[in-house]
């Protein structure tokens, strides 16, 4: 394209793009990662920073097959930058709300959903769709082969006699498989609403919504809040409650508490039985990697870890930036 065919918006994005150099750039190694300049924030450059490097992730290929989302939406990811790494490297292992709120701050960066041309926002994500939109970022930003995670194979993964499998398995996020949803709840998968619509004997219709990040996250806030103030949370029901809250919008504690009041009124039929159908609403990753033993060609399932942590998702490990080191 000449000069004179150059659109307004692409001049600005051609030179917003040379100030930038290097700075939206994957990080390739850790070695040489780059402190991040600080500039003043201009909403024009922050618009056109938002058209770059953002890419579309098929619906079809998260846990959820974009079952639960409105018709139109549309989520977009970009590799996470040094800023966002560094904060996610604070992780605390130990402390899985902080592993969810780290992994959830990836996301929130990251992530754009929209519907149609509208912006939506990223607590609109179902939880189990996540992990995967994690991998998906990880292998946007680390580029090559370092973006593999190598899952150790346990002794006695393969079932042949006196057989030693490999060592590892290379994982990303294409070769995960995902929880079929349960054929006894098809029938109530309500296609309009995005949810399911189960029409009981005793109980009306029961209607029950896989969880999102904006409810799964309030949940879990109100439950370590509850919990500093030694008040005792019933786990079951808390689990409950995820499932028949649809929206995060105006979800105050006041609003989860009244829920809650609300479910533990139940009958323990009714109880037990939306406990049991939750358990049928599959949304999300297995756990096992299938793939070939490399000594006799038979089959391995591999359960999936992260051996060097969490952690290690975005901040390489010594063996993975073994070959910078001379
Ligand atoms: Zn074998």
């Amino acid at each position: 394209m000449s000069k004179q065919e150059e659109s307004y918006e692409d001049q600005i994005q051609r030179e917003f793009n040379q100030s930038q150099e290097g700075q939206n750039e994957p990080v390739k190694s850790i070695g040489r990662v780059k402190l991040e300049r600080k500039r003043e924030s201009d909403p024009n450059i922050d618009r056109i920073n938002d058209m770059i490097g953002y890419h579309d992730v098929p619906l079809e290929c998260l846990p959820s097959g974009g079952r639960y989302y409105p018709e139109n939406t549309r989520i977009s990811i970009r590799a996470a930058r040094v800023g966002e790494i560094r904060e996610f490297s604070t992780i605390d292992e130990d402390n899985m709300k902080d592993v969810t709120d780290k992994l959830t701050y990836i996301i929130s960066q990251c992530c754009k959903v929209y519907y149609g041309n509208v912006l939506g926002n990223y607590k609109d994500i179902i939880t189990a769709d996540r992990i995967v939109l994690i991998l998906k970022i990880r292998e946007l930003t680390f580029v090559g082969g370092s973006s593999l995670i190598k899952v150790p194979v346990p002794s006695g993964a393969c079932k042949t006699v006196g057989c030693i499998p490999q060592q590892s398995v290379d994982f990303c996020s294409n070769n995960l498989s995902f929880v079929e949803p349960s054929p006894e709840l098809e029938k109530y998968y309500d296609i309009v609403n995005r949810c399911y619509n189960i029409t009981t004997k005793s109980f009306g219709v029961i209607t029950l919504y896989p969880p999102n990040i904006g409810v799964t996250s309030a949940i879990m806030d109100w439950i370590v809040k509850e919990q500093k103030e030694k008040h005792k949370v019933d786990a079951s029901l808390a689990e409950i409650l995820q499932f028949v809250i649809k929206d995060w919008r105006g979800l105050s504690e006041k609003a989860i508490f009244s829920k809650l009041t609300e479910l533990s009124g139940w009958s323990t039929e009714k109880f037990t039985l939306v406990y049991r159908l939750i358990e049928k609403v599959n949304v999300g990753v297995e756990f096992n990697i299938k793939t070939q033993c490399q000594s006799c060609g038979g089959d391995l399932e591999i359960p999936i870890t992260f051996p060097d942590g969490y952690k290690s998702l975005f901040v390489p490990t010594i063996s993975d930036i073994g070959d910078e080191l001379l």
